[in-house]
Parts: C-alpha cells; structure tokens; sequence
C-alpha cells in the first residue's frame, strides 16, 4: 500500500495523487510526512514544504506593507 501526500481534505472521487501517480483501491492520501511512503511524493517533499514556504513569506510580507501603508494613512 503506498500513501501518497495530499494537503488538506482531498475529494473522494480524487483519481490521480499530487504527485501524478494514479490511484488505486490500495493507495491512501495524507498530509502526515511521516505516513507517506511514496517515493514520488518524497521526492517532491522539499517542493512542497518550499513552495508553501514561500507562499506563507510572501503572506507576511504582504501585510507587513499593508502595515505599513495603513500607518501611512494615519
Ligand atoms: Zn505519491
């Protein structure tokens, strides 16, 4: 049984992992890294936790210039 890593609540009639594999009766999703067992999405691991690792600097650079704008405003 491979598990494959999907973030957040995957839908139930989800055919294909994030990580392009197809699924089958006896593959499981997770977000837990430490079930996944998947080489593919291992392998991709790094991506994934960079990419929402950026995406959550560019968040907090984001309100860091709203902060600033609304300080501005004041
Ligand atoms: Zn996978």
């Amino acid at each position: 049984m491979k598990v494959h890593f999907c973030p957040g609540a995957a839908p139930e009639d989800l055919e294909q992992a994030p990580c392009g594999t197809w699924l089958g009766e006896s593959s499981e999703l997770s977000g837990d890294w430490a079930r996944i067992d998947c080489r593919l999405c291992q392998s991709r691991k790094e991506k994934i936790i960079g990419s929402a690792a950026a995406e959550e600097h560019a968040i907090i650079e984001q309100m860091g210039d709203m902060a600033d704008f609304m300080r501005a405003e004041c």
